[in-house]
């Protein structure tokens, strides 16, 4: 047998590989984790965490002005963008510490460098140009943002990395892209004061999500008046005196202070010695893994966004427990991509778990389509008229309930329990049985006692 330093060294200290690294150090293995940025990774550094505080400062705007409805007088309220940077930078600093305490406290041995691998074996260390071996390599690099260099002045442009470090709150912000980050950040900017268009080559945001849920929202956003230009695409950039000044393919010309794009992102896969040690990628850059996150060498793993599965932190973590129970507890475990619930947070929020009605339509011979639309309770004496879409799909033939899609107030937090309830298997039937809870908005899910109509054959009838 030969002797290795470690027996597990991870490469990148974000969601799926600090999880790794923690848990085989407490299970007695010696570990080394190398981060080259901050440890916590995208999701808690620049991604999920610092967005959804953003989120919430956005929505005080809202706030106060409902507030008059329920009897409030709100003095003249001022927003400063230094200040929530500040607290925000506070907050993800204490989190970044607990991440490396809990690595510590593990006794996993932390390395604060870019690390790169020789061969199957062999790390090297960037910093101090060491190089380490490992019995087992995890690979979790996660990914960034695509710059799109083939757009003329995309060098003038920003992407979800800076838009949490602006010096200033720009006044006007033209965001490209039609994925939960563009949306997202529209409706942040927005709700901050500042105008926001969004721009959007396709006919629809939010493509993979529901057709009703993406119409609805997109209605409410150009309702609170964001500008929102589909069938569109930036074709250039320039400076200005009075800007940047960006040419569509339509060609609209608008001048802006900044441009952000959110055009996907790409697996961290450069310069990563993948190739010296073995491992394949794909078309993307993505590592290629089997259904254990196993790569093309055996004892190289790779999960998280660096594999290009499901772009999310709990399905990074998931992959992350399954390669604990596959290589250190004799018990192999395929992760779980089946039936994850998400959300978007928008305002309104998108929560949502399973097949869309269109792709339920596509496989199953009869659905029933339970959907409801209302004004939620808060709306009535704010005078805001949203609406609230809560949509059941269920399969006739068994009655299981094969998709859940909300579009309002804390979609996000309903979605996570019917997510139980569908990865339970629960039937429409459970839903009918069970007491609503009064008064919610929630409740509307377990009221729609009949149909409001059928899809058979992939036809609405
Ligand atoms: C703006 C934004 C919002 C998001 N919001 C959500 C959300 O609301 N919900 C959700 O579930 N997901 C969200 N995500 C996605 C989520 O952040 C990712 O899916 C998750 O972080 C993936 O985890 P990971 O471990 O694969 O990679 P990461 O968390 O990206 O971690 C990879 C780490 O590896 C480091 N690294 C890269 N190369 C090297 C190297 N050679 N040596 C050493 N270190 C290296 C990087 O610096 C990084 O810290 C969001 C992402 C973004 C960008």
């Amino acid at each position: 047998m030969p002797s290795f330093d470690f027996d597990l060294f991870v490469i990148g200290g974000g969601s799926g590989g600090v999880r790794s690294a923690r848990v085989a150090a407490s299970l007695g293995k010696k570990v080394g984790i190398a981060e080259e940025y901050r440890y916590g990774g995208t999701c808690v550094i620049r991604g999920c965490v610092p967005k959804k505080l953003f989120v919430y400062a956005s929505q005080y705007s809202e706030h106060f002005e409902d507030a008059a409805g329920y009897g409030w007088t709100v003095g003249e309220s001022t927003f400063d963008w230094k200040k929530l940077i500040e607290a925000k930078d506070k907050e993800i600093a204490r989190l970044e510490g607990l991440y490396r305490k809990g690595l510590d406290n593990a006794k996993a041995e932390i390395f604060d460098t870019r690390a790169e691998l020789v061969d199957a074996h062999t790390v090297k260390l960037l910093k101090t140009g060491q190089t380490v071996t490992a019995e087992t390599i995890v690979i979790a690099t996660g990914g960034r943002p695509n710059l799109h260099t083939a757009l003329p002045g995309h060098e003038l442009c920003i992407s979800s990395n800076e838009a949490f470090h602006l010096k200033e709150l720009p006044k006007s912000i033209l965001i490209a892209g039609g994925g939960y980050i563009a949306v997202e950040f529209a409706n942040i900017f927005h709700g901050l004061g500042v105008e926001t268009t969004l721009i959007y080559r396709g006919a629809e945001i939010l493509s993979r999500f529901d057709q009703d849920l993406r119409k609805g929202l997109h209605e409410a956003m150009e309702e609170k008046g964001i500008r929102i230009l589909c069938h569109d695409i930036i074709q250039s950039v320039e400076k200005t005196e009075s800007g940047l000044s960006v040419r569509t393919k339509n060609d609209k010309v608008l001048t802006v202070d900044t441009v952000m794009l959110a055009l996907g992102r790409t697996p961290n896969t450069e310069s990563l010695g993948l190739q010296a040690a073995g491992v394949a990628i794909n078309e993307q850059d993505a590592v290629i893994v089997d259904e254990y996150s196993r790569t093309s060498v055996p004892n190289i793993y790779a999960l998280g966004d660096v594999t290009d599965r499901v772009q999310l932190t709990p399905v990074a973590i998931h992959e992350a427990m399954c390669f604990i129970e596959t290589v250190y507890k004799n018990n192999p475990t395929r992760p779980d991509h089946e039936l994850i619930p998400t959300a978007v947070f928008s305002q309104p929020e998108i929560g949502t778990v399973g097949l869309t009605e269109e792709d339920a339509a596509k496989r199953y011979p009869e659905l029933e389509v339970y959907r409801a639309q209302f004004r939620p309770m808060k709306a009535t004496l704010s005078g805001r008229t949203e609406k609230m879409i809560m949509k059941l799909i269920v399969n006739a033939a068994d009655r299981k309930v094969i998709g859940a899609h909300i579009l309002g107030h804390d979609a996000g937090e309903m979605a996570q329990l019917l997510g139980i309830t569908l990865k339970a298997g629960c039937t429409k039937d459970d839903f009918d049985r069970t007491m609503a809870v009064h008064p919610t908005a929630a409740e509307e899910l377990v009221t729609m006692y009949s149909p409001s109509y059928r899809i058979r054959n992939g036809e609405r009838v």
